[in-house]
């Protein structure tokens, strides 16, 4: 077994969004960076039916047509991360906002925004979100024919049901314009000096001898590749959290049991039932506080897009897709719960878990009309919602009693807002489980307690998204550059 050994100033694990921006960042400001990714490059970790259609000529319009035939996604690595291979929506494009909402410990209700709340300061994470911006516009992204919309509804003025509404503007981020984004970045990157090591999976990482740490990695020809650094950023997403736990607990990161968790349901409908909220704004983040004082939210509206599944630590999980390119007719999106238990990584395994085994390793479905009245659906019928595989059943058995108040609590305020807008035909599938991560103790520039390990994007459970996790690794190249 040979065994190759080289040496950087700073690692980073991860090409997804955080990864990918804080290694180019450090690349731009002339430092020695490697970045180390598991999966390929973004064009060699494409869906392998997109990418066949796509060498066989085929717009990329058409072959993301094909998309639909995945009944499970395993396209969530490589360089670009968990969001890139797809279309997506990118966050406060004119600027960040709080969309938040939590009850304080005087009761009021206060907005806030998970990234401003990271790092410290509103204006820091502001700054750094338009950053994010500037270096994506940098790389090729259109991002002047941003479409003006925001013709934001009249009735947000007058409601009642909601106690904060987010219409921050979004981006719409089309597979092509991602792939054209990724590549700049690589090359760039590379040509500036940087070192990019794709299908390199680090096993461990371990003081260093050299250096202050070492990052054991494998690659798929059975070598094991040693590299050191004074510095390594953990940017491994949400999916690596079984690793990234074992490599924190080895590496003696401080971290506790985190007092909450998000997690909920994805709604579905046909679009033309959703469309008074679809037009009601470009991208309406709704948030009530529930009884018990728990923010309850929609979140990641996609109009036209499908549901997708994807493995998660022994569970599937389901997040929205958008198909901006080919758009079906269904529209779905999140209905969460930021609930406070006492592990939440522990609780939100657990529900993802039980619910993946009430469906017999799927999804679990049921239409709005049987959650309501607590009665299982038999069938779906053919046609109907957009999730290849998946078991119909009765969701509602198998939520906490919390979450099933708070969807209810949801449905009947967006019937309110928008009547008709849920039908008892539509349908709620689950799990859906976000920000499961221990508590790591961060502090603002995401340093861990260990001198030179950083953690940015999902896996440090501070951030969710595209522009927070770019956010978060321009933060800490600032900070190793500065340093
Ligand atoms: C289907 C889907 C749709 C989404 N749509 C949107 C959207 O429209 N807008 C939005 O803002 N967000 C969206 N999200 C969320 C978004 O994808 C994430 O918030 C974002 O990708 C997080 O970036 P990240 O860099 O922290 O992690 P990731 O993007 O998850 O990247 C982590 C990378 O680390 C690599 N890695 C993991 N372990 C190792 C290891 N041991 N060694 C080496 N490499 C490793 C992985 O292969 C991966 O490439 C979506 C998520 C999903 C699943």
């Amino acid at each position: 077994m040979a065994v190759h050994w080289r040496s950087f100033e700073t690692i980073v694990v991860g090409g997804g969004p955080a990864g990918l921006v804080c290694a180019l960042e450090l690349a731009r400001q002339g430092r020695s960076v490697a970045l180390v990714e598991k999966g390929g490059r973004v064009d060699h970790s494409l869906c392998p039916v997109v990418a066949r259609r796509i060498g066989n000529g085929a717009s990329y319009r058409d072959a993301a047509k094909a998309r639909s035939q995945c009944g499970r996604c395993n396209c969530l690595h490589g360089v670009g991360g968990a969001a890139l291979h797809f279309d997506s929506n990118l966050g406060y494009v004119r600027g960040l906002t709080r969309a938040k909402i939590e009850r304080d410990a005087d009761g009021a209700v206060q907005a806030f925004s998970h990234l401003e709340r990271t790092l410290g300061s509103m204006e820091r994470a502001a700054f750094l979100v338009r950053r994010c911006y500037e270096l994506l516009a940098e790389y090729g992204l259109p991002l002047g024919n941003a479409p003006q919309r925001s013709s934001v509804s009249p009735q947000f003025e007058r409601q009642s049901a909601f106690e904060h509404i987010d219409t921050s503007e979004t981006f719409p981020m089309t597979l092509e314009m991602s792939l054209a984004f990724v590549r700049a970045v690589e090359a760039d990157f590379e040509d500036r000096g940087g070192v990019l090591l794709p299908y390199h999976r680090s096993e461990a990482i371990e003081a260093g001898t050299q250096r202050r740490w070492r990052v054991v990695c494998c690659v798929p020809e059975g070598t094991t590749v040693i590299l050191e650094a004074d510095n390594v950023v953990l940017a491994v997403g949400k999916i690596a959290l079984p690793w990234l736990t074992q490599a924190a607990r080895c590496l003696e990161i401080a971290a506790a049991p985190s007092p909450e968790i998000e997690v909920g349901v994805r709604l579905e409908a046909r679009i033309e039932q959703m469309e008074p909220l679809i037009a009601s704004c470009d991208y309406p983040k709704l948030s009530f506080i529930s009884k018990r004082g728990d923010a309850v939210r929609t979140f990641c509206l996609c109009a036209g897009g499908r549901l997708m599944q994807y493995e998660f630590a022994g569970a599937v999980i389901l997040d929205g897709q958008h198909c901006y390119q080919d758009p079906t007719s269904f529209a779905n999106m999140g209905i969460i719960t930021r609930a406070h238990v006492e592990d939440g990584t522990q609780f939100g395994l657990e529900f993802a878990r039980r619910i993946t085994a009430a469906g017999s390793g799927q999804p679990l479905v049921q239409t709005v009309g049987d959650f309501l009245r607590n009665r299982p659906t038999d069938s779906i019928p053919a046609g109907v919602g957009t999730l290849r595989y998946y078991t119909a059943g009765n969701l509602r058995i198998w939520l906490p009693d919390f979450l099933v108040e708070d969807v209810c609590g949801m449905i009947e305020r967006l019937n309110t807002l928008f009547p008709g807008t849920v039908r008892s035909d539509a349908l709620l599938a689950a799990p859906v489980v976000e920000r499961v991560q221990p508590d790591f103790r961060l502090t603002e520039d995401l340093s861990t307690n260990r001198a030179g390990i950083y953690m940015v994007g999902d896996c440090s459970g501070k951030v969710i998204g595209i522009t927070y996790g770019a956010a978060t690794g321009l933060q800490v190249a600032d900070s190793i550059a500065n340093g």
